[in-house]
């Protein structure tokens, strides 16, 4: 038997938002009723919160930091090969871990991560992710993204106007799908370690072929995965949709038989309510992504029409590469704060009660755990804040300001499934010999994809030119904010 007694501080309950003070009860990773016989710990002048889920990001990314000042996420995308290549196992799993340092001194206890699985699943690099997240002592979804058809020619257009050395160099042949749904089997055919599980990615509706993406989910369901993808991430995708199918990418995965309740949309921006009311009739989730969707200039998610359908969005950073601060809290900072940007009535407004729930409860949801409810039967998943701090002081609304003011820096300790797996801020394993190994690695990283990365660079103002030149059907909506020229 193994438990304690968090004994003294504030608990801020993640479906309602009020704070009381009252004991929790750690016993054999799960929150009990029961203090018999337990260790207790004063808590006092700290408070409890329910363990942050983040619903989507990318562990290679974690080295990627500041590649990408002015990117949208058609250069990430031209990017995307170069920002994974170049790495053995040992350089996969210090990114990875890097990411889960970061994820845990903000107060995270889960991760959905859509590991580059790109051409294939490499067993060695996912092994690597999955041991990473198991030293940390975190939950994990570990999901490759995976896809048969590369980005440049899933654009339809783009190829033809890109100068023919710059085509020649973004443009491969597409896979074979069953070839590939073999290879992505076999590399993810080993069991992994207590707490993670595996997801599977097929990136973008439009770089899936309609075999390999059936395929794909045929044997995710076979096999218990969860799936996880990109969904009206850009205008353009949505544009792309329309452009192959007819409808939205929604509609596509619908008619796919793609949808379900262990399916998560991530990003979904450029959707419109009648998607996510068939998001919602499949019991399918949403990773709301603020950050990034800022960043990339990507847009607005609806993230109140998400809502009305009865979805219940998770929330999430991205990867390194496309929001940089792996802060969830700031992910329920920027959920509040752009739900007030569109002309709405304030009851509209996303309040800092529903960001804490999104960000457990929802994320939970995304994927597939019970959530932290801090009450009996809930895992034991949970953060304590420190209150002496500039974030919470004076103490007005403990849960307001951990949304509007907290960085992280008052974090103290995570506890996952009742281990404590970062104290006094600091994770169980060596952050220093960390560092190291990131600084030694660095130098041989752009070496081994400086080449690869070169070629990309080229082909930017190529697809800048071609995003600026297209002509942009009317989509009846817009997920940009409205200027008045004048
Ligand atoms: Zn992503």
């Amino acid at each position: 038997m193994t438990g304690l007694v968090l004994t003294g501080g504030l608990v801020a309950c993640p479906l309602t938002g009020a704070v009381t003070v009252r004991d929790v009860i750690l016993r054999d990773g799960v929150i009990s009723a029961d203090a018999a016989g337990l260790p207790r710990r004063d808590i006092s002048g700290q408070m409890v919160i329910a363990g942050l889920v983040n619903a989507h990001t990318h562990g290679h990314a974690n080295l990627n930091k500041g590649v990408a000042d002015r990117w949208p996420l058609e250069f990430s995308l031209t990017s995307g090969g170069w920002m994974a290549a170049g790495r053995d196992a040992q350089m996969v799993y210090d990114s990875t871990l890097l990411g889960a340092w970061d994820m845990l001194s903000k107060g995270v206890t889960a991760v959905y991560d859509l590991a580059v699985g790109m051409p294939a699943p490499d067993p060695d690099h996912l092994a690597a992710v999955a041991q990473a997240y198991a030293d940390a002592g975190l939950r994990a979804v570990i999901a490759p993204m995976v896809a048969d058809i590369g980005f440049a020619d899933s654009i339809p257009g783009l190829v033809e106007t890109l100068p023919p050395e710059i085509a020649a160099s973004l443009s491969t042949a597409p896979q074979d799908p069953e070839a590939l749904l073999t290879r992505i089997d076999k590399g993810m055919g080993f069991a992994l370690p207590e707490g993670i599980t595996w997801g599977l990615a097929p990136t973008i509706p439009h770089q899936c072929s309609e075999a390999f993406l059936r395929g794909a989910a045929d044997l995710a369901r076979r096999r218990g995965w969860r799936l996880h993808m990109h969904v009206a991430e850009s205008r353009l995708q949505a544009e792309v949709a329309r452009q192959l199918w007819g409808g939205s990418p929604v509609d596509r995965l619908e008619s796919l038989g793609i949808l379900g309740p262990d399916f998560t949309a991530g990003h979904a921006i450029w959707l419109g309510a009648r998607d996510f009311a068939t998001l919602a009739r499949h019991g399918a989730s949403v990773a709301h992504i603020p950050a990034s969707n800022q960043r990339l200039g990507a847009g607005v998610a609806p993230v109140q029409m998400m809502r009305e359908a009865g979805l219940t969005p998770g929330l999430a950073t991205d990867g390194a590469n496309s929001s940089d601060a792996m802060n969830t809290f700031e992910a329920m900072r920027h959920a509040t704060n752009l739900s007030r940007l569109s002309e709405t009535t304030r009851d509209h407004w996303i309040d800092a009660a529903t960001a804490y729930g999104m960000a457990t409860q929802g994320g939970a949801a995304c994927m597939g755990l019970a959530p932290s409810t801090l009450r009996p039967g809930a895992p034991a998943d949970l953060t304590i804040l420190s209150l002496d701090t500039l974030a919470f002081t004076p103490l007005n609304d403990p849960v307001v300001q951990m949304v509007t003011a907290e960085t992280g820096s008052s974090v103290t300790s995570v506890f996952v499934a009742g281990r404590e797996v970062l104290t006094d801020g600091q994770p169980r394993f060596d952050t220093r010999a960390l560092r190291a190994r990131i600084a030694r690695h660095m130098p041989a990283l752009e070496a081994a994809r400086a080449d690869q990365r070169a070629a990309a660079e080229a082909a930017l103002p190529h697809i800048q030119q071609f995003l600026d030149t297209r002509p942009k059907p009317d989509l009846g909506f817009t997920r940009t904010l409205p200027m008045d020229p004048s």
